[in-house]
């Protein structure tokens, strides 16, 4: 800016252009400053579109955010959306076309299902849902026009683990990319594994304080370039504060991840000692053959109240105390929903009970409270 002239402005002109604070090189804050400023003017010793230049394009808070997922997930790039299934659904968007047809499962988050099932077909986009129970299924369903694979694990809402090795042999002997939704398992878990794309809900564990919505996606410079030129189109960037709150979230996301696999182990022990609690599922319960996908087991358990309790489990979540009846997961509050009633609309009764989705099914985040105090509550309401 020029602003030898600034003396003689007008109030409304000099506030309109308030004085630079430059920092002596060197001389740095120690938390990056987010950037809220849609605009940038462009240096003219650069071409412009190397840099930043409108905010719904990019910009330095949501690239830190960015660079540091993609760092993290072992990915050569990743990009921010304004929620998770924003991710989702304009990743099938940006890679899928009139004509293509995708493979997914029915063990999938509701509202991702529902976006396959009613909404890609209006653009043209045909569907198979399978069962991640039954793989076997899976290179059958594969047609000529098959360009993507998608699933979840652990599962939404009733933790089924999906053998992910076992999908890709198949994806990539056929040419088909993959892309799993890992909100479950958190940024840092599967990173090993060669998928086409991983996508997450920030708003679960990354963020992890439940005050932000926010999704990503993160593959290959090729792929996410692909992308990222569409999500140009749709608009649904991240703003830069839910973008700064969400990197903070990211210092302690480590510690808050493996103290809550801790205690929702503990509970998970609890409540599968109950007489009132007919199952129980959690990553770190049993040995199941693929519990060596996750090295940490994440805060989330199922279950299936015994009727002998004489609760639905939509009564059970009001008989609790500080355990409160809420959407999501992997944030600090201990938090409870009954699954059918969240999760089970869209599904057939047959459906539903070979998913083990009924009136008595519970989905549970373990917080960060004292794992004594949440068996206590659950304990409780359990009838002691
Ligand atoms: C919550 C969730 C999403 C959607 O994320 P939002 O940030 O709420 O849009 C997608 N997938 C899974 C598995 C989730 O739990």
């Amino acid at each position: 800016m020029k602003d030898q002239n600034r003396h003689s402005w007008e109030t409304s002109t000099k506030l309109n252009h308030p004085k630079d604070v430059p920092l002596t090189p060197g001389n740095k804050p120690l938390i990056a400053p987010v950037y809220l400023s849609a605009k940038y003017t462009p240096s003219e010793s650069e071409p412009y579109w190397d840099q930043f230049i409108y905010s719904r394009i990019s910009n330095p808070t949501t690239r830190q955010l960015e660079e540091s997922l993609a760092e993290i997930q072992n990915k050569e790039d990743c990009l921010v959306f304004s929620s998770g299934i924003g991710a989702l659904s304009l990743t099938f968007l940006s890679l899928l076309k009139e004509g293509d047809h995708m493979i997914s499962f029915r063990e999938l988050y509701k509202p991702a299902r529902n976006f396959i099932k009613s909404v890609l077909p209006e653009y043209g986009i045909e569907y198979t849902l399978l069962s991640v129970n039954a793989l076997e299924e899976l290179e059958k369903a594969i047609k000529p026009n098959t360009r993507l694979i998608h699933f979840e694990s652990p599962t939404n809402p009733n933790l089924e683990l999906t053998d992910i090795e076992a999908i890709l042999k198949i994806a990539h002997k056929n040419n088909i990319l993959v892309s799993m939704d890992g909100t479950f398992g958190g940024p840092h878990q599967h990173t090993e594994f060669n998928l086409d794309l991983m996508i997450h809900s920030l708003t679960k564990f990354a963020n992890g304080h439940g005050d932000v919505i926010a999704g990503s996606v993160a593959g290959s410079r090729k792929l996410m370039a692909k992308i990222r030129e569409r999500c140009m189109y749709f608009g649904a960037s991240l703003d830069p504060q839910a973008a700064y709150l969400i990197q903070r979230g990211l210092k302690t996301y480590k510690l808050r991840y493996e103290h809550q696999s801790r205690s929702s182990l503990e509970v998970a022990r609890f409540l599968s000692s109950h007489p009132m609690v007919k199952w129980v599922r959690h990553p770190g319960l049993t040995e199941h053959p693929l519990s060596h996908q996750m090295k940490d087991h994440g805060s989330v358990i199922a279950f299936e109240l015994d009727q002998k309790l004489k609760l639905t489990a939509d009564e059970f979540c009001h008989r609790l105390g500080f355990i409160q009846l809420a959407a999501s997961l992997g944030s600090t509050e201990t938090i409870i929903c009954p699954s059918d009633i969240f999760f089970g609309q869209d599904l057939s009764a047959q459906e539903k009970a070979e998913m083990k989705i009924n009136s008595f099914t519970l989905r549970l985040s373990i917080g960060l409270e004292d794992p004594r105090d949440i068996i206590s509550d659950l304990s409780l309401a359990l009838g002691k």
